[in-house]
């Protein structure tokens, strides 16, 4: 498989459509990124890199964080992890504080917001210096230093964290929040605000296509059960209230982020990252979307 002949077809194809979406601006530092980015890279399982477009420009990976930051803690609890979070889709928007109150404070998985509270506040139990360990590790795992802090996003969502606030104290009072509320929102929102491009977003995502060993980092970062498990929990809840819709089309198991990053893998084979920031209803890049489901129509294998 020529995978640069692939990735170029798909970036033309998409191009062509001419879709459109809107950039996401619950705050206004996300609404200055020029909307008409676009890139595409995929990483091979030895490491070589095929790009496409604005692959090498760093933009806001926002809840594609919510995989590495889930790895980190899934890694350190185990299986233990599930009596404080599920695993099932949640058909509802990612920031809903609804479902947490009939689920009794349990979310129902990793990718919505308390679910991501809840393994952000684990990290900072084992972690002593959750932010730097967060960038450390997502580092080690593309293989060379490439996690910038968005200062103003960072700010910006800071100031309008009333919702993951709530949202905290919320499964305080359930019992099911440890740390200091404040001390855990700054550091979510620090993974939030966190920037890097395509390339280096598939090579931090290669472990998971390659059973959880990294080629990057050189070794194991999750077992290969771990790993599967991960790769379940981004095919069934990685896109929002879209889940459904995106394993329907697609098919790969990967997550999405208000930035209009997509990441994901294709078990055995490769980890491809796309960007574009104009995002559909559901929050999902709209031509990321597309691009994936061409490349996966004209992929000769498929997951199933
Ligand atoms: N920083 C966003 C929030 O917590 C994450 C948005 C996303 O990519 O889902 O509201």
């Amino acid at each position: 498989m020529d995978y640069q002949e692939l990735i170029s077809e798909v970036y033309q194809e998409v191009n062509e459509l001419d879709l459109r979406g809107k950039v996401a601006d619950y705050i206004p530092e996300l609404t200055k990124v020029s909307r008409n980015r676009f890139g595409i890279a995929l990483i091979d399982l030895e490491g070589k890199v095929y790009g496409v477009g604005d692959y090498q420009v760093p933009f806001s990976i926002q809840s594609i964080s919510k995989v590495f930051t889930l790895t980190m803690v899934f890694h350190k609890f185990r299986s233990k992890l599930w009596s404080r979070v599920n695993v099932e889709p949640s058909g509802n928007p990612f920031n809903s504080i609804a479902q947490l109150e009939y689920e009794k404070g349990v979310p129902r998985n990793p990718f919505v917001n308390p679910g991501a509270l809840v393994i952000t506040d684990a990290l900072t139990s084992k972690f002593e210096n959750p932010t730097q360990s967060i960038r450390d590790y997502i580092d080690e795992l593309a293989g060379q230093h490439c996690v910038r802090i968005n200062e103003e996003v960072m700010q910006s969502e800071l100031q309008h964290a009333e919702r993951n606030t709530a949202m905290a104290y919320f499964l305080k009072a359930y019992k099911n929040f440890d740390n200091d509320i404040p001390e855990v929102i700054r550091t979510y929102v620090y993974q939030c605000s966190i920037e890097m491009c395509c390339e280096e977003l598939a090579k931090a995502f290669s472990y998971l296509a390659n059973d959880g060993y990294s080629i990057f980092a050189k070794r194991e970062i999750l077992n290969e059960s771990q790993s599967r498990r991960v790769n379940a929990l981004m095919l069934t809840c990685g896109f929002y209230d879209e889940s459904g819709e995106f394993a329907f089309r697609v098919g790969l198991p990967g997550k999405s982020g208000v930035g209009g990053g997509v990441a994901a893998i294709m078990p055995g084979k490769f980890s491809i990252a796309v960007w574009s920031p104009e995002l559909n209803e559901k929050g999902n890049s709209v031509k990321a979307i597309k691009a994936l489901e061409l490349l996966t129509d004209k992929l000769k294998f498929s997951l199933f």
